[in-house]
């Protein structure tokens, strides 16, 4: 299947749709997700358009996993998480329902199982506030 530029992450990547950003460089964006699997889940996507790990580009993986690295040390510093999750879907047998390559970062706490993917909407503001405890985390880096 082809890449389609239509698809939720390249609009909030072209500023169309807003987003709780925590982080980006040249090569990604970094933003919370609206349906968190647990407290602080950040995706990391990289600028560069693919449908996911699938089709992407080998110079786009690099960078993308040392952002992916840089924020997964930040939400676990934030949270005082006891380890993180990373993960990423590829086409809709695997999960996959956004259709730009991106990575999922989840803090994870002992005896705390993930909550169901795509699931509940989280409230704006707490968004906020976990998004600004990343931040933070980050500019201790
Ligand atoms: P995937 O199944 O890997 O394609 O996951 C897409 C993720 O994007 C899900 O975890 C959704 O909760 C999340 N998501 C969908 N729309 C938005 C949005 N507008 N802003 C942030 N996250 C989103």
């Amino acid at each position: 299947m082809a890449y389609d530029s239509t698809n939720i992450f390249a609009k909030i990547l072209r500023d169309e749709l807003p987003s709780q950003r925590v982080y980006e460089d040249d090569a990604v964006i970094a933003f919370m997700d609206v349906m968190p699997q647990g407290t602080g889940h950040v995706l990391v996507v990289p600028r560069t358009p693919s449908r996911n790990l699938l089709d992407a580009d080998q110079a786009t993986l690099g960078p993308l996993f040392a952002a992916v690295q840089k924020v997964a040390n930040a939400v676990k510093k934030a949270f005082n998480a006891d380890g993180v999750t990373v993960i990423q879907f590829n086409e809709p047998a695997s999960g996959q329902t956004v259709y730009h390559l991106h990575v999922h970062v989840i803090p994870r706490f002992d005896g705390v199982p993930l909550k169901p993917h795509s699931g509940q909407m989280e409230k704006p503001e707490v968004l906020a506030v976990n998004a600004e405890k990343i931040r933070a985390a980050l500019h201790q880096q």
